[in-house]
């Protein structure tokens, strides 16, 4: 009988209920700081101050991320307290999507869970290369595959906490993928085939280096998923969402309905983070939640809700309510309200939050 896999073992997927797809109640991002550190000598002594409501401003419309407290969700108490908030507004279970290199925390991740009542589903697998274990770089695809294996079936280390999920594994440069990232989703398409899991990656647009975009990027993933034989139909492009303004892309809805058609699900998962809204970062522009949810609107217009998900990847402290950020009640809160005003349907929203998180966690 099928099943979803979570921090506190396995349930029926009918108890899944509303589902945020993309999320990390405890992550360490120390690592992006390294890469981001400002030049300014002003600004690097902060690099290493506790984070306070008054640096978190700067942060926020710096679009700066180089502060190593912010860098860290280790707090279970304050991340019980920060998800009992996604369940008073109706959420029910979470995607934890932090992985080994990225402060992944089963053991925490089961306490967050007992003490709220939430499902977290923890996840297995390899951020982008930056982040990798060193023993990443010694294996092979298939001592990799077994590595994540025995995550979904037997436990992570010695916690006796299962995997549900495997990603997000990454790509960051050169685009589409580095090769030890190309190697890290190659493992992850044979630990599906196997176990017949959902599976995600965090995709690759700008090559920061070389001033280069690539918006085929995720048509390279779905390529090297089929040639390996993994169920395309299992797998969410995280982030399909950062492309989604007309200064990109001219055609977003088409780009998304195109990827779609190849039998992917679309993850929407960077909701919430307004303070990027209208800047540049990274080389590219961020879009704001409306450019987001126009392609939403649009694409269920379409009748493509099926292959949809929506979240936030709370990720940094500056993201929490307790710092003034949206915090993981976002979605409930604001997003699905605004979708139903543009005449997206109670039973396509079902569909999108409820449905297809469904569809992917169980196996
Ligand atoms: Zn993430």
């Amino acid at each position: 009988m099928a099943k979803v896999r979570t921090v506190l073992g396995d349930i029926a997927p009918a108890d899944l209920g509303v589902t945020l797809t993309h999320e990390h109640v405890l992550i360490d991002l120390s690592f992006i700081c390294d890469v981001m550190a400002p030049q300014e000598d002003s600004l690097r002594g902060l690099m290493t101050r506790p984070v306070t409501m008054e640096m978190m401003t700067l942060l926020r419309r710096g679009v700066r991320k180089f502060n190593y407290d912010d860098a860290v969700l280790g707090d279970t108490e304050l991340a019980a307290k920060e998800v009992a908030e996604y369940l008073r507004f109706g959420g029910r279970s979470i995607i934890d999507h932090s992985l080994p290199g990225i402060g992944r925390d089963p053991a925490g991740l089961a306490m967050v869970s007992r003490a709220t009542g939430a499902n977290i589903v923890c996840s297995t697998g390899w951020y982008v290369v930056a982040s990798h274990p060193s023993y990443v770089k010694r294996k092979s695809p298939d001592e990799l595959a077994e590595i994540m294996v025995r995550e979904l079936e037997v436990g992570v280390g010695d916690t006796g906490v299962r995997a549900g999920v495997i990603g997000e594994c990454a790509c960051s440069s050169p685009i589409p993928f580095h090769p030890e990232e190309k190697k890290v989703l190659r493992a992850a398409c044979r630990a599906q085939k196997q176990t017949g899991v959902g599976f995600s990656c965090h995709p690759a647009y700008a090559d920061r280096k070389n001033e280069r975009y690539e918006l085929d990027s995720p048509f390279a993933y779905i390529e090297l998923i089929e040639s390996e034989g993994a169920d395309v139909e299992k797998f969410f492009l995280s982030h399909s969402d950062v492309i989604c303004h007309p200064g990109f892309l001219r055609d977003p809805v088409g780009h998304a309905s195109k990827l779609i058609e190849r039998g992917i699900t679309l993850n929407f998962d960077t909701f919430g983070q307004d303070h990027f809204d209208d800047y540049v970062f990274m080389g590219a522009r961020h879009p704001s939640d409306s450019e987001r949810m126009m392609v939403i609107v649009e694409l269920c217009r379409r009748g493509q809700e099926k292959n949809v998900m929506i979240s936030q990847d709370v990720c940094w402290k500056h993201m929490l309510k307790k710092y003034g950020g949206a915090g993981y009640s976002h979605t409930m809160e604001h997003i699905l309200p605004t979708l139903r005003y543009h005449g997206v349907t109670e039973k396509q929203i079902r569909t999108m939050t409820v449905g297809n998180p469904k569809r992917i966690l169980s196996f």
